[in-house]
């Protein structure tokens, strides 16, 4: 039976390993923590329970399309719901807006609440719908790196429509030209962030992110967003996938340009296969330093990283829902902190997601599990004890101001997770939330492709390469690589 190595067990490496057990291979995954799914694990302490990492679920079909190759009812190990409350968003100017995911709905809401004619928010959404439409296959589905890929009828009809997007404007002009209303034009801006990126220099194809959230949905795992982990992982193991914890792989073995199998802690594992879920810009120094790296992929700009306190909360807040924006009042000298000055900025935009509001267990009686984030610069020698300390200040004065509450009081479990243990606890490089950013409008084209062009059986699956961050982009990955591997 040939045998295939999966480096690392994030979301891109569990769905890599379930395809490859399917393909007949006998699967080995070695993965540097004690426990599975990267940057999508928990914390538990104090009665509170937190999702460390992601915290909006798209496109569940590809988590469900994994138990369903693998004649399994995804149901059986994984339940979701579908919100019927996106957002709430607070402006510094009191302004508040809950928005609601009928698309419909949201144009009636964003009417009343910021004075926009609802037929603009409409047509907004159809174009983003529009944009999804004509690139998911070419974008998010195929290898852009194989000749084959632009013999397909498909791609050859979205390469044609691409003059047609808006490639050459940024994501704000494009927002500001059909929306021309300035709370609308952040709303939509903020979307640029979903992968870590700049709106202000993003390009206005990044309009395809609202796509998922309203017109596909966003969805809230019922037993949080780690079940998402759990599930994955014994569907791993129910298929044979064997696991090895607390093995750091620290080389990829290489002879006559095939791969031969990996080195953990320094012992030989023969594979006829490898599939690296490892963060590209770590993989090829430490894990391939005899061979020449892609000089001009690893250079791309790297997505934001983040602060995050796991703050559990005395009382109930009834004004905010799962997920909350309170956003900064100046958007754009917060992102020019962000890429340009490498720095928070003192009004930062802050998010709070509060799974507790849709399930009770996880947190005690009387109390709320915030999971309190505000977007980072990716690191770059900053003193991050003293942009913490400032960060925090900054988000309880906002808080304080919004919500009328001493909400210092309040907290009574403090946990944090910040650019440098990002880093450290995922192999994130410069703790980057999603791989490489988009703020250059050919990142899709220069991210690392899903195989190597220099040493054969040797495939890249994640959030660092194509098609880029995010769960369903990382399970996207996978499903590219499992579309590149001939059976066993
Ligand atoms: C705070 C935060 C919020 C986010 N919010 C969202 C969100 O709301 N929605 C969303 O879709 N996405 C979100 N993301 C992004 C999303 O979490 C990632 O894009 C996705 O989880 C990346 O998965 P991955 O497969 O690249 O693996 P990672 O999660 O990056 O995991 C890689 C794994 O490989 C292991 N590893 C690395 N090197 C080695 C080695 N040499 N040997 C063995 N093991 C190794 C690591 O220990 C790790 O377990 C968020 C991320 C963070 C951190």
């Amino acid at each position: 039976m040939k045998k295939g190595i999966v480096i690392g067990s994030g979301i891109g490496g569990l769905a890599a390993a379930i395809r490859l057990a399917l393909k007949g291979y006998e699967v080995e995954v070695y993965e540097s923590n004690p426990y599975p799914g990267g940057k999508l694990s928990e914390i538990r302490d104090n009665g509170f329970r937190f999702d460390a990492g992601p915290s909006l679920f798209t496109m569940p079909e590809l988590v469900d399309e994994l138990f369903l190759i693998s004649g399994r009812d995804p149901k059986e190990f994984f339940n979701y719901e579908r919100l019927n409350e996106v957002c709430r968003y607070f402006y510094e100017d009191g302004t508040r807006l809950n928005v609601p995911a009928d698309p419909e709905q949201f144009a009636i809401e964003a009417e009343k609440a910021t004075g926009i004619d609802a037929k603009k928010v409409r047509q907004h959404l159809k174009r983003s719908a529009y944009i999804y439409d004509t690139t998911a296959f070419l974008f998010l589905r195929s290898s852009l790196h194989r000749f084959q890929t632009y013999l397909s009828f498909k791609t050859l009809l979205s390469f044609l429509q691409l003059p047609l997007l808006p490639i050459f404007s940024s994501m704000n002009s494009v927002n500001r030209k059909h929306l021309g209303n300035k709370k609308m034009v952040q709303l939509f801006n903020r979307y640029a962030t979903y992968n870590g990126s700049n709106p202000f220099r993003a390009p206005g194809i990044l309009n395809i992110i609202p796509h998922l959230e309203f017109n596909k949905g966003a969805y809230f795992p019922k037993e949080g967003m780690h079940s998402i982990t759990l599930a994955l992982f014994q569907l791993a193991k129910d298929l044979g996938v064997r696991f090895f914890f607390d093995s750091p792989v620290d080389e990829i073995l290489v002879s006559r340009k095939k791969v031969t199998g990996v080195s953990v802690r320094g012992v030989e594992k023969k594979a006829q296969l490898v599939i690296c879920n490892m963060d590209i810009s770590f993989a090829y120094p430490r894990l391939l330093p005899k061979i020449k790296p892609p000089i001009k992929t690893l250079k791309l700009e790297r997505s934001s990283s983040a602060i995050i306190f796991y703050w559990g909360i005395r009382g109930k807040f009834e004004e905010l829902g799962l997920h909350n924006i309170l956003f900064s009042d100046d958007y754009r000298t917060e992102f020019s902190y962000l890429f340009d000055k490498k720095d928070v900025y003192e009004d930062p935009t802050v998010y709070i997601n509060i799974t507790s509001k849709l399930n009770p267990k996880d947190a005690p009686e009387g109390r709320e599990n915030w999971f309190v984030m505000i977007n980072a610069p990716y690191m770059e020698g900053q003193d991050w004890d003293n942009i913490i300390r400032r960060s925090r200040q900054f988000i309880v004065e906002k808080l304080n101001k919004s919500l009328g509450k001493n909400i210092e009081e309040l907290i009574e479990f403090e946990q944090v997770l910040e650019p440098r243990t990002i880093e450290s606890k995922t192999k994130s490089f410069k703790g980057a939330l999603y791989g490489t950013s988009s703020n250059n409008r050919m990142a899709a084209f220069f991210r690392h492709p899903n195989f190597s062009r220099r040493i054969r059986d040797l495939y890249f699956v994640g959030g660092s390469v194509h098609p880029g961050g995010g769960i369903p982009l990382a399970l996207s990955s996978a499903k590219i690589v499992d579309g590149l591997i001939p059976k066993a």
